[in-house]
């Protein structure tokens, strides 16, 4: 047995137990027994009443001649006098001619054990509630189910199965999650050319773009059983009942497979392992976090088990929860741009009656809005069209509702204003003309005015963005010229520049000094300022030079050189988007309409690469 069974034991004998203590109680008093002073009793007695008594160690039982009108015995019940002589009442009795008998009760055994045990019991759960809490995750819970998983099911033969129809706006998601669904419909076949599919995929978004929609998704393309839970339902009041619940959600999976299994927000599990957690709940996240690692790596990928996962916040993740063979696929849901809206309104539009609306129009109104946002635009368009008693919906009822949403968007920052748009359309188109000028620059993957985090306005990706080892110093000076191409094209087509350029302003100072102090690419020559402590990584912002082994002279002479190399680049920035102005305006204007660009597209817009080395 388990500990899950054996709790579910203990919870059913208490629940016996009260349910026969309670029952006793009834039975004593069954019958139309009233509960009558003593004097009462004593009066009754003397007018004859009664036809016979019972004295029990507490109490007078006086069943009464006279029946009740449903026929049933009527019977009255005093306490009894404490420390009387009741010499006189049995006289009494004697006269009366009423039958008497003395009755003791005698604690039967279970009453006496259960009343024993049953407030060590509570005490015990108490414990445990008092300790979660105080770490704070006693919310939600449910203490007739712990230890037993909670995992919604939804299986193959539900009626309304979501699909890859109900999803739109997202189709890189879609696109990578295929592999998933061809690999559950048929896990025999991957098996027999021995594939290795990934065992855990990890989707990666913003809150509210249809992470946990895609996961259900999968299951229903696939037509597979799904198991549906969130991190937080893991995490709940009482120690080890999350790492129970784990064990428990496996072994249904396990016996059900081909299936999904789907943790929803799993940083409440999976957030990184730091110590000096002193209460209970952090002992328990992470006992609940060491069991999913457990079962993620003791069935292998063969089981047709495929475990799906969803947070928003990757970074909080433990990094155990990423290693090969674990959650070693992860897939971004991004935030939809223009065409991606619209598909989204489309999809949650089909069953409103729609009337000569502008679903494109629509989109272009609701930059920075994801799914969830767009299903309660088309919601509220919808009431905003039943409040005028009409039975179709109309362009006024959408505009009506897109204005209700944004003054709830503006709040979170989500939502920029126009000429907020067009400055990060620039500053953006800034960067991919420069990537795309300079000879050494990594070619640009995409483009985008869509804000993704508060801080980040807009992006210009390159590829590769990672796994570089070895750069050489033309490709670290192209560097410095993107990342002082947004600036720049601020600086061209608006008055001054924003506050939007400060990282990066700051990468590329980072950058610079590292030239100087680390790689020794300036006219200081071939040596190095300064010992480094933390990351040597390229790009990353974790040096920090402890000792400073130089004197002030060559102080002043690496802030000169760090100084000449971010003027160098900064003029060269200027120089490519002076000259490409038209390219440029081109650029961002697109931004502006489709804002997301990519590489094919502003390859088409640039057309005729034209190298300017500097
Ligand atoms: P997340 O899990 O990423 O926070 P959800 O999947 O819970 O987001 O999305 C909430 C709701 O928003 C969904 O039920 C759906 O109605 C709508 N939604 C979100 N994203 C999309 C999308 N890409 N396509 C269609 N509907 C979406
Ligand atoms: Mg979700
Ligand atoms: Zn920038």
């Amino acid at each position: 047995m388990n500990r899950s069974a054996w709790v579910r034991l203990g919870l059913f004998l208490v629940a016996l137990a009260v349910a026969v203590t309670l029952w006793f109680r009834v039975l004593k008093l069954q019958g139309d027994s009233q509960v009558v002073p003593y004097s009462e009793f004593l009066v009754a007695l003397d007018e004859g009443k009664v036809n016979e008594v019972l004295l029990e160690n507490e109490r007078i039982l006086a069943k009464l001649k006279e029946k009740s009108k449903t026929g049933s015995e009527q019977s009255m019940v005093a306490s009894r006098l404490p420390n009387m002589d009741e010499r006189d009442l049995i006289a009494r009795l004697e006269q009366k001619g009423v039958k008497f008998s003395g009755h003791i009760e005698r604690d039967s055994f279970w009453p006496a054990v259960l009343s024993s045990i049953l407030p060590l019991v509570m005490l015990f759960f108490l414990f445990r509630a008092v300790g979660g809490m105080l770490g704070g995750v006693g919310r939600g819970a449910r203490p007739m189910s712990f230890g037993k998983s909670q995992a919604k099911i939804f299986d193959r033969s539900s009626e309304n199965r979501t699909t890859f129809v109900d999803v739109a706006g997202v189709e890189e998601a879609k696109n990578e999650l295929i592999e998933v669904v061809n690999y559950l419909k048929d896990p025999e076949k991957y098996k027999a050319v021995g594939a290795r599919v990934p065992k855990g995929v990890l989707l990666v978004g913003a809150p509210g773009t249809g992470k946990t929609l895609l996961a259900r998704a999968v299951a229903g393309e696939a037509q597979v059983p799904f198991f549906s839970m969130s991190g937080s339902e893991f995490v709940e009041m009482f120690v080890g009942v999350g790492a129970s619940r784990v064990r428990d959600l496996f072994t249904q999976a396990k016996e059900r497979a081909p299936c999904i299994v789907f943790i929803d927000e799993l940083d409440a599990v999976g957030k990184t392992r730091a110590g000096g957690g002193v209460f209970a709940a952090n002992e328990e996240r992470e006992q609940t976090l060491n069991q999913l690692l457990v079962e993620m790596d003791g069935f292998d990928a063969s089981v047709g088990i495929v475990i799906m996962a969803a947070t928003n916040r990757p970074e909080v993740l433990d990094k155990a929860l990423m290693r090969a063979g674990r959650f070693d696929r992860q897939v971004l849901v991004d935030r939809p741009d223009v065409r991606g809206r619209e598909a989204i309104l489309r999809v949650h539009s089909r069953r409103l009656k729609l009337d000569a609306v502008d679903l494109k129009l629509v989109a272009q109104r609701t930059p920075g809005m994801v799914g969830a946002d767009l299903a309660n635009v088309v919601n509220e368009a919808a009431l905003a069209c039943a409040r005028r008693d009409a039975m179709t919906v109309q362009q006024r009822d959408f505009e009506e509702a897109i204005d209700r949403m944004q003054l709830g968007l503006r709040k979170d920052g989500r939502v920029m204003s126009e000429p907020e748009r067009r400055r990060v359309a620039w500053h953006e188109s800034g960067h991919a003309l420069l990537a795309l000028s300079v000879k050494h620059a990594d070619p640009v993957h995409r483009v985008t005015i869509i804000p993704r985090s508060i801080g980040a306005l807009g992006a210009t990706l390159q590829l590769p963005t990672e796994d570089r080892y070895l750069m050489t110093e033309d490709e670290l000076r192209d560097t410095l010229a993107v990342l002082m191409g947004g600036r720049v094209a601020e600086e061209l087509v608006f008055d001054g520049v924003s506050t939007g350029a400060q990282n990066d302003l700051e990468r590329a100072s980072e950058l610079a000094r590292q030239m100087v102090c680390r790689f020794g690419m300036s006219s200081l020559g071939p040596q190095t300022f300064g010992k480094a402590s933390g990351s040597q990584f390229l790009g990353g912002s974790a040096v920090s030079f402890e000792e400073r082994n130089f004197s002030e002279a060559t102080a002043q002479a690496i802030d000169q050189e760090v100084r000449r190399l971010l003027d160098t680049a900064h003029q060269r920035a200027h120089e490519v988007l002076s000259a490409r102005r038209t390219v440029l305006d081109a650029i961002a204007r697109e931004l502006l309409e489709k804002e997301t660009l990519e590489r094919e597209a502003l390859e088409a817009l640039v057309r005729t690469p034209i190298a300017i080395t500097g």
